[in-house]
């Protein structure tokens, strides 16, 4: 999608205001017609470069540097200067930066982001601006298609960061154009600064939000919603994804909104969907069914929960009775396994407590019920320990081995434990990246069960669909059409997921899924086209620069 044709070449602005137009500036790549049409005539100097050329001087420049955030703050600059380079470098280059422009980079980025800030992106809205919000949306330049919202508290594992999680939103939407082609003018980055409970932001001098505690109860409800309804006000198609929100607000904002705005939050739905598409590619090469699985999961946050309800929602899909689907999933928390009669369950574990005894850790709970799948969200580093793992090679012809913990210091288990401990039999996917091992003569290319195979698409599909809700067929079609996309080849060496460098087939895919549920359950906000796929595919940005003349 071209930012200008020939057709409206009056509208774009002209000499130095051109070039410091990030979304419509090509530096030294603007040609000698281009020069003479747009009044930049020694404003550069004479030398036209292709976009190829740029890209090779960024990646030299990046690759020079040996400090990841010395990576993070020069990518950003570039965005500030070139978004069309930026994206192109991101694209081609996927495996190589998105660790710089996301984890595990971005969560350095938020712990620095006072000292490392330079422009601003994104919109701050803060507490301050009660009553105001709608006012204050309207000073964004663009018609935001997308909203990616924080409120810092709980930054991946970092805790509270502030008003210094933006990292996060602008991190993630950058994802979204990189992976979707979802276009950058539509892509709006928030933070709601509500305070931090952080000290020592308080009295770090290059602190960048509000420095007071958080608020919280009536006050902090009150603000979100003036958000959303300022947000649908000023935008009125718009997608708003929670992020990294902590618990006790992720799955009431997410219960909240759900079923009466166009939203979701990955956290807990994303994460939800890429693990259902590993379990679903496990099962490719188990033959087992989904219905027959006995899932324990270690932890039973957000993810643990998430990814639950959305296998009992692919189980209940498939004709199980809701009843019986929840008996296939297990959690076990820091208090052990979560069964009736345990007085300390929040909500969102209830579903799921079991008429069991107590088992008090998880290597005594895998022995007990004996399942076909662990999966591993605690952020307890080594929990699936090689006594776990050979009881599961035991229980199990293939026994399927999640390790999704973030840090690669958090896993579970790495990749290697995964392989030998249970013979070569795991099936096996993980939070963190591991590079390709070999066990008893074969090569296992483990997969990392990246959201970033999930959210792009979904949020595409449904800005493609002007969908008005996002709801579990969504994640659960998105699900499918990723595990569907894992090749013979990519299941015969151990992959669960198909190659990063295919994402932005992946994301057409998956948002061509997405619309079609959106068309098909009466969730759109237009016509069905003949060619859902064509659609969407017509509607992707492209880096690759488009002539102004
Ligand atoms: P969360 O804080 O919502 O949940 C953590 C859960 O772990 C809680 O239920 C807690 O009770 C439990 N827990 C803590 N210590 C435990 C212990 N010793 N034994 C058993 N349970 C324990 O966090 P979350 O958002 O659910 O994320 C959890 C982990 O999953 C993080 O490491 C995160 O990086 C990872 N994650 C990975 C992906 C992915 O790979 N795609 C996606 C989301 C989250």
């Amino acid at each position: 999608m071209a930012d200008y044709s020939q057709r409206d070449l009056a509208e774009v602005p002209r000499g130095m205001e051109l070039l410091h137009d990030p979304l419509l500036n090509k530096g030294t790549a603007f040609t000698q017609e281009e020069r003479d049409a747009l009044d930049l005539r020694g404003l550069l100097p004479p030398h036209v470069h292709t976009q190829e050329e740029q890209m090779a001087r960024v990646l030299q420049q990046l690759r020079r540097m040996a400090d990841p955030l010395d990576k993070f703050v020069a990518l950003n600059a570039l965005h500030d200067r070139n978004v069309a380079l930026f994206f192109r470098v991101i694209s081609d280059h996927v495996d190589e930066m998105q660790p710089l422009i996301y984890t595990p980079t971005v969560g350095l980025a938020c712990q620095r982001f006072g000292q490392i800030f330079q422009r601003p992106r994104g919109m701050f809205i803060s507490a301050n601006d009660r009553g105001r919000i709608a006012q204050v949306l309207r000073n964004w330049p663009h018609k935001a298609g997308i909203i990616v919202v924080t409120d810092g508290e709980r930054i991946l594992g970092l805790g509270d960061q502030g008003a210094q999680g933006m990292g996060i939103p602008v991190g993630k939407l950058s994802l979204y154009t990189a992976c979707a082609g979802v276009h950058p003018r539509l892509c709006l980055p928030v933070t709601i600064d509500v305070g931090t409970n952080n000290e020592t932001l308080h009295a770090d001098p290059f602190y960048i939000g509000l420095r007071q505690r958080r608020i919280s109860g009536a006050a902090y409800d009150g603000l979100i919603d003036e958000l959303v309804t300022a947000a649908r006000e000023v935008f009125p198609d718009v997608l708003i994804q929670f992020e990294d929100f902590a618990n006790h607000n992720a799955f009431r904002l997410l219960a909240k909104y759900r079923d009466r705005i166009c939203s979701f939050n990955d956290d807990i739905q994303g994460t939800a969907s890429v693990a259902l598409a590993g379990l679903l590619s496990a099962l490719r090469v188990s033959g087992g069914m989904l219905g027959d699985q006995k899932l324990l999961f270690l932890g039973a946050g957000e993810a643990a929960t998430g990814i639950a309800d959305l296998t009992v929602a692919a189980m209940v899909a498939q004709g199980l009775a809701p009843a019986a689907a929840r008996q296939r999933c297990w959690l076990v928390d820091s208090h052990g396994l979560v069964v009736n009669g345990r007085t300390d369950l929040v909500e969102h574990k209830r579903p799921y407590a079991k008429d069991h005894a107590p088992i008090g850790d998880f290597p005594s709970a895998v022995k007990a019920l004996g399942p076909t799948a662990i999966i591993g969200v605690a952020a307890v580093g080594g929990a699936f320990t090689r006594e776990v793992l050979e009881d599961m090679a035991r229980i199990n012809t293939r026994p399927i081995v999640f390790a999704l913990s973030n840090p690669t210091s958090k896993a579970e288990c790495t990749a290697e434990q995964a392989y030998q401990w249970t013979g070569g039999r795991a099936l096996f996917a993980s939070g963190s990246p591991f590079d390709p091992v070999k066990v008893a003569g074969q090569t296992f290319v483990p997969r990392q069960g990246n959201n970033s195979y999930i959210f792009p698409g979904v949020g595409l599909g449904a800005i493609v669909s002007k969908a008005r809700r996002i709801t579990d067929d969504m994640f659960m079609a998105a699900a499918r059409t990723l595990a569907l996309l894992v090749s013979e080849a990519d299941l015969a060496q151990g992959s669960l997921y198909p190659a990063l460098s295919r994402i932005r087939e992946v994301s057409a895919a998956i948002a061509a899924t997405v619309a079609e549920s959106a068309y098909a359950n009466g969730f759109a906000g237009k016509p069905r086209p003949v060619d859902v796929l064509a659609d969407v595919k017509s509607q992707m940005y492209d880096p690759r620069y488009s002539s102004y003349v």
